[in-house]
């Protein structure tokens, strides 16, 4: 199949930063782009040429996009199953739905990777209160309880300590809704690795970068993760082999914890752009961004060589100092067109070579 010629469009599904930085990659190859976002004055409706302001599960806005859209692809992973499902009969979906469908479970995740032949944590579902006393007697503490469904950022997350005591009622207690514990992995590092896959099978994967978060959120990252080259080579791998699995079409973003070994669990994966890949923008010659644009359009991969960086989050009031990073020099700064600051808002990125 020749790749989509320049004029086609690009519907995304989504319309946060992540929506925005693939419509900005879009337009440099001269596609359109629709967004589908019920909220008004998104990220990415600002920089798109059409905005359909409509709930992601809207029957008339998903046949519009159908319709009206050469490819389609999403920008988060909660898009509601069902809606991606009837999209993919009518229009190229990529990447497709079963990404979706594994990723925003869990339990499905863990499996999947598991089968694979990737280590994870010790994990178990708690599926009520009765749950909570066999599987926490198997996972033990420390541990952390994590809901199946629509957690994010840390978000839908308890902590046990060594030493604490398990709550009765724990099922209960965080909201009855479907749980995995986890046993809680002792890493030096978070790791992860973005990777994309084209149309015709070619894989290629970013330089693997260091991630800090600080209270469930990304802060800082850095490339290449200081970790052994067989590390590095091992989640190159990994990844490798879950993106050629799902049988995906885009770029997929996979987390890891490295231990004092050197050795590897997978802990999650995202079918996206991942914030951990926005440093691709200024060191490597095609970022993120672009690479998921030219494998959903059928394009071959760019390259993927990084220079050494670190990437930074502006979050809440960090955005503040936006203009000293320009003012600065060395620093690529990235905003994302948000008017309200909040507190644990992400409003921009800035990244510099190291
Ligand atoms: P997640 O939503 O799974 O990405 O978890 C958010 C953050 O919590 C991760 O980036 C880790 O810092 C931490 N975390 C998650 N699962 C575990 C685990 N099993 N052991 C230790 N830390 C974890």
């Amino acid at each position: 199949m020749s790749p989509l010629p320049t004029g086609s469009t690009v519907g995304i599904i989504g319309g946060g930063q992540l929506g925005r930085m693939l419509a900005l990659a879009a337009a440099r190859f001269g596609y359109r782009v629709t967004v589908l976002e019920p909220g008004a004055d998104c990220p990415t409706a600002q920089v798109a040429n059409r905005h359909l302001a409509a709930p992601y599960d809207d029957a008339d806005a998903l046949a519009d996009l159908a319709e009206t859209c050469d490819v389609v692809t999403y920008e988060f992973e909660n898009v509601p199953l069902t809606a991606a499902r009837t999209l993919a009969t009518k229009v190229s979906l990529r990447p497709g739905p079963e990404a979706l469908r594994v990723s925003q479970d869990r339990l499905l995740e863990k499996e999947y990777l598991r089968a694979l032949g990737l280590a994870t944590a010790a994990y178990a579902p708690i599926s009520g209160n009765e749950d909570v006393g066999p599987v926490m007697g198997a996972i033990g503490v420390p541990s952390i309880i994590k809901t199946r469904r629509l957690g994010y950022d840390g978000k839908g997350q308890l902590h046990l300590d060594e030493g604490s005591e398990i709550p009765d009622h724990l099922y209960d207690h965080l909201g009855g809704v479907p749980l995995l514990a986890e046993g809680f992995v002792d890493f030096t590092t978070e790791i992860s690795v973005v990777v994309a896959r084209s149309l015709t099978g070619e894989v290629a994967s970013f330089t693997p970068a260091a991630n800090e978060h600080r209270d469930g959120i990304l802060r800082r990252s850095v490339v290449p993760a200081p970790v052994p080259d067989r590390t590095l080579t091992a989640a190159r791998a990994a990844a490798a082999s879950l993106i050629d699995s799902l049988d995906y079409i885009g770029v997929l973003g996979l987390e890891l914890f490295v231990l004092d070994d050197g050795s590897i669990l997978a802990n999650e994966f995202a079918p996206r752009v991942h914030n951990s890949g926005h440093w691709t923008e200024l060191a490597c010659p095609t970022d993120q961004f672009e690479q998921h644009i030219r494998a959903i359009t059928g394009h071959p991969l760019g390259d993927v060589e990084a220079q050494p960086c670190e990437m930074v989050n502006l979050i809440g009031d960090d955005v503040d100092g936006w203009s000293d990073l320009v003012a600065a020099g060395g620093w690529r700064v990235h905003l994302y067109g948000k008017d309200e600051v909040r507190p644990d808002r992400k409003m921009g990125h800035a990244t510099r070579l190291r």
